[in-house]
């Protein structure tokens, strides 16, 4: 799988499932909404069962005054009148003497119908009247809170009358005084509950964030590895957290066999370059010397020949950048960094590759340069990366296509550019180009051609030892821009 597929499948996997952090947060979100709810819900229902309770007894005792007053004039009927008990006029007679103050007031219920006592009326509508005799006569205890922490509160008591069913009950309505104060209380208590939740879902998010703080530093620890510093990839479990010690210890022997196994692989392209370069010489020797010599020798043989030496020579080629590369990766490639006459290294480089493809015009414009141009790099290094990129630029390119090599000099930088006019790069391909084995997709080979998708790579690894670096700039049906950054030596 490519490193593009990885990511994708990864940030796939991302989109689909949810951090540990993520699940943990939202659990204990909605576990704390959840108890200041169930807190707020309680300590309400026992509040208003309190202030119930409470206000029952206190009715209880301030409607035993009224109660008595009207008892006592029932007492004092004649038996006749007992016995006709109860009209409206008897009950506004058992109700006149009865005032009372502060929004309080009485009225008696009974087969009669109902009749409010002094100045009930002109505190309560009828309508609400009815409705505090319906609920003090049908509920629990004969008690009952109405509107209950609306600031025009009320709480209703209601007690037989002496004389029997017929008689009726007498119902006492008192508003609850401090109302207003329990709402403020209750506004202050609910008003605290959220703070709480909130200071507490805040407490939450940075406790995470210092739990996953070890985490997220090990992950940009592991994202910095590559393969090229596995030896220094191994981490320390001193002051790791206890639960990852384990994971980690395991990471630690992956990264062990991982490079022993690198270690493996250098070792074997190393020595493969090296025993496969003498007997590839000696072929080539000899097949030369044989070109060279038997003048008489027959066109087909010849022309055999003549491909075998191609072939002899390529695999040379490739058996020597192999060795770059495995001398790189062993840290045992010299690249020199020192002053140098970089256009006397593009006449080469100019030399070689006219030598080599006879049939390309490959043109360089020294007319821009009086002066000696002065870069700091390896002379050796630069043909190198030269002759590689104008290779490139004839093997993707038509036949006798033409090259240019255009040096410039931009502020303390010289800048070699390879400009061919062939096929192009594709857009997402112009990175990818520059690792190892890679070739372009959609980027065609000319028969004949052979590519190990090494090259670049090597330009790449010279370009860096020296302090430079390499770009492409490239375009379909238009061609292809390599260029190469040196800085500039002004010694
Ligand atoms: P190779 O040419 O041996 O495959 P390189 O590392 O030199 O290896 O190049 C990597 C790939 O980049 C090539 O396979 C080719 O697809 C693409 N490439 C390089 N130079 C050019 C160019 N001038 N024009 C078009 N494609 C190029």
């Amino acid at each position: 799988m490519g490193s593009s597929d990885l990511d994708s499948s990864q940030s796939l996997s991302g989109d689909r499932s949810w951090s540990i952090a993520r699940r943990f947060f939202l659990t204990s979100f909605i576990l704390i909404v959840a108890q200041s709810g169930l807190s707020l819900a309680i300590s309400g229902k026992l509040w208003r069962d309190f202030t119930a309770s409470h206000l029952n007894f206190a009715l209880s005792r301030e409607l035993l005054r009224p109660l008595n007053l009207v008892d006592n004039k029932l007492d004092s009927l004649s038996a006749q009148e007992a016995m006709e008990c109860c009209t409206r006029e008897d009950y506004e007679y058992f109700l006149s003497d009865i005032d009372l103050a502060d929004g309080k007031a009485v009225m008696i219920s009974g087969s009669a119908g109902l009749v409010p006592g002094k100045g009930a009326q002109s505190l309560y509508s009828p309508e609400r009247l009815r409705e505090f005799a319906h609920l003090a006569t049908t509920s629990k205890n004969r008690f009952s809170l109405v509107d209950f922490r609306d600031k025009n509160a009320v709480a209703v008591k209601s007690m037989n009358l002496s004389g029997g069913p017929e008689t009726g009950s007498l119902i006492y309505i008192r508003p609850i005084y401090n109302m207003s104060l329990f709402n403020a209380l209750n506004r202050v208590r609910l008003f605290s509950e959220i703070v709480l939740m909130l200071s507490l879902v805040i407490l939450l998010a940075i406790a995470l964030t210092y739990i996953l703080k070890p985490i997220r530093s090990l992950r940009s620890r592991i994202s910095n590895i590559q393969p090229d510093n596995l030896d220094t990839a191994l981490i320390s479990l001193e002051g790791q957290p206890v639960e990852l010690q384990p994971i980690l210890t395991e990471f630690n022997r992956m990264v062990q066999r991982l490079e022993a196994s690198a270690k493996n692989q250098k070792q074997f392209a190393s020595t493969i370059s090296h025993e496969f370069r003498t007997p590839l010489t000696v072929i080539s020797g000899f097949i030369q010397s044989v070109l060279n010599r038997a003048q008489d020798l027959d066109s087909r043989y010849r022309e055999s020949l003549s491909i075998a030496d191609k072939e002899a020579f390529r695999l040379n080629r490739m058996l020597s950048d192999l060795l770059d590369l495995s001398r790189a990766d062993n840290h045992q490639l010299k690249v020199l960094r020192e002053p140098f006459e970089c256009i006397l290294s593009c006449r080469e480089a100019l030399r070689l590759a006219q030598f080599a493809f006879p049939n390309n015009p490959i043109r360089f414009d020294e007319s821009g340069f009086e002066d000696s141009i002065w870069v700091i790099g390896d002379p050796d290094c630069l043909v190198k990366c030269l002759e590689n990129l104008i290779g490139n630029a004839v093997k993707y390119s038509e036949p006798m296509s033409a090259i240019d090599l255009v040096v410039n000099v931009k502020d303390q930088c010289v800048l070699f550019a390879v400009q061919d006019y062939g096929q192009g790069i594709p857009g997402d391909q112009q990175e990818r180009i520059f690792e190892r084995f890679v070739r372009a997709d959609g980027v065609a080979l000319r028969r004949g051609e052979s590519s190990s998708g090494l090259g670049l790579s090597i330009v790449k690894m010279l370009m860096e030892g020296m302090g430079g670096s390499v770009s492409v700039q490239s375009e379909i049906g238009v061609g292809s821009r390599f260029t190469l950054t040196l800085q500039r030596s002004l010694s």
